[in-house]
């Protein structure tokens, strides 16, 4: 269970780390502070799909979306936007399925988030059952900061979430896909796994019809893998609500036709660390059956929908 820790201790608390960090590393007093850095974000590009390489990561330390396993992550970076990350979180609890969201610190901070809005949002998200990752405090190219920079950046914000959701990040996502050997040295001592992805969609040149059939086109070729999108654009938000209307009615097709359906997973169930083994045994056995009970709720009602418009 989260907790909601006042502006107050929250900016103390950051304080005493961000010294005893300082301290402990012997460095200056100079390190970065989330409210001197807090950019609006920016557009971003993010690398082209494909496995970049991954300097001195463990295979089980990176997860990939596997192909033909007819298993979908949705993924979501950037937030939490007050507004649209909050409608999204709608449209996810009506379908009822749960999702990824790799959070930037900036958001949270209480000089930006003056009432908490975006602080709560985030221990809605995470008592709702989606995973909260970690994406930097300032969505930093990382390849650009000092080894100590880069440090306070992913260990920052892991304080920064887990004083707000009671529980440490397990996932981390390097923004721009940039990694370096030495955020890949943390990421094994913080016992992190790097989320990789399978499929992006160019949202930011999109409407969100074009992202709700790039989806699925993406779906049907593929047929299962990592989705990256971005709760900060309103197009994405809508087009994941086009996108899941539109998945409902293949499953369905499916279904009724005896062929395997896509699921909804977290983005666990696809990796391969031992400290996710219990919650990915735990998961594929609830997901499986969660899946397939909607799935018989939703088709029903599909069903009687069809039939209630041809006898008209
Ligand atoms: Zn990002």
């Amino acid at each position: 269970m989260g907790r909601f820790v006042p502006g107050s201790i929250f900016v103390a608390s950051l304080a005493l780390f961000v010294v005893s960090w300082t301290v402990a590393r012997g460095g200056s007093s100079d390190a970065l502070h989330i409210s001197q850095v807090a950019p609006t974000p920016r557009a971003v590009s993010t690398p082209p799909i494909g496995h970049l390489a991954e300097p001195s990561l463990t295979a089980e330390r990176v997860v990939f979306g596997t192909e033909g396993s007819y298993k979908v992550a949705l993924t979501f970076d950037d937030g939490p936007h007050v507004v649209h990350t909050a409608r999204l979180l709608r449209i996810l609890q009506r379908h009822q399925v749960t999702a990824t969201f790799f959070v930037n610190g900036f958001w949270l901070d209480p000089k930006r988030d003056r009432d908490g809005v975006a602080r709560k949002l985030l221990l809605r998200m995470h008592q709702s059952g989606h995973a909260i990752g970690n994406h930097t405090l300032n969505h930093a190219n990382l390849s650009t900061l000092t080894p100590e920079e880069q440090t306070w950046e992913i260990v920052g914000n892991d304080l920064l979430i887990s004083q707000i959701i009671g529980q440490r990040t397990k996932l981390f996502r390097a923004p721009y896909g940039k990694m370096t050997a030495h955020v890949a040295q943390l990421l094994s001592a913080y016992d992190y796994v790097h989320a990789r992805w399978s499929a992006t969609t160019e949202e930011e040149q999109r409407d969100p019809h074009e992202i709700g059939n790039a989806l699925m086109d993406w779906i049907r070729k593929h047929r299962g893998g990592i989705v990256l999108l971005h709760d900060r654009l309103p197009q994405s938000v809508s087009g994941v609500a086009l996108f899941l209307a539109e998945l409902d009615r293949l499953n369905c097709s499916r279904f009724s036709s005896q062929l395997p359906t896509f699921r909804l997973v977290s983005i666990e169930s696809f990796s391969r660390s031992p400290s996710h083994s219990a919650t990915r045994a735990a998961l594929s056995t609830a997901e499986e059956v969660a899946h397939r009970r909607r799935l018989q709720r939703v088709c029903s009602t599909l069903a009687l929908r069809h039939e209630q418009a041809g006898n008209r």
